[in-house]
């Protein structure tokens, strides 16, 4: 299978090229597709999988294919949660890589640095968000973030962000989303817990397992 067989957006296969890729990995030709059909989707893979631009590049497919119902600034349409700040920012870059010939803007946002810069991106076109829960509550209640326009939730190692205490701050932001939308979580691995928030979270998910 190619990446042109997995029916992406003309601009991202020519990322893709631009970035070397030849064949999707296990994790993108299982994921890319049921991404892509809109549904909501469990997997079960490890860094090191290609499992970024697994999310990012259906993603970026199905926010290209239509226009915002209700574009306005700081309103992103896609909502991605990571545990750290490292792997919020490598998302981000893996964003800015796929999608450089979309007209679509990502921005990121984590904890101790300056919220001031943060504030004033939220002025412009966000559609793409990748965040720490901890500094998305902050712009929350700060006011500066409208989550009522995401279409798309991923969580991105779940079960990292399970570890270090996020399960309050991620269900006070699922309580602040629009019902209607697509979710995906990636997890390494799935405890009771993880269990427990995808029951809650995904509508007859599809699995993808690496
Ligand atoms: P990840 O598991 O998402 O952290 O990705 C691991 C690494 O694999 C990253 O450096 C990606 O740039 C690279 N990568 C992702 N997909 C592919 C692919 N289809 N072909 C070659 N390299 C890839």
């Amino acid at each position: 299978i190619s990446f042109a067989g997995l029916n992406l957006a003309e601009p991202i296969l020519r990322a893709i090229a631009d970035a070397g890729y030849t064949h999707p990995t296990p994790v993108q030709a299982q994921a890319i597709p049921q991404v892509l059909k809109g549904g909501d989707l469990l997997a079960g893979a490890q860094t090191g999988t290609g499992k970024t631009a697994g999310f990012t590049l259906p993603v970026l497919h199905r926010l290209s294919e239509k226009p915002a119902a209700n574009p306005r600034a700081g309103c992103p349409r896609c909502l991605i949660l990571t545990p750290t700040r490292e792997l919020a920012a490598q998302v981000e870059e893996s964003v800015q890589t796929y999608g450089k010939y979309l007209p679509l803007k990502s921005m990121v946002m984590f904890g101790g640095v300056n919220i001031n810069p943060q504030i004033k991106a939220l002025r412009g076109q966000v559609d793409i968000l990748v965040a720490t829960p901890g500094r998305l509550l902050d712009h929350v209640g700060q006011k500066t973030l409208d989550l009522s326009g995401v279409e798309i939730l991923v969580l991105d190692e779940a079960d990292r962000m399970l570890d270090m205490g996020f399960i309050r701050d991620i269900k006070k932001i699922l309580a602040l989303l629009p019902k209607q939308r697509q979710n995906l979580l990636f997890s390494a691995t799935f405890s009771d817990e993880i269990k427990a928030l995808a029951d809650g979270l995904l509508h007859n998910p599809g699995y993808v397992e690496v």
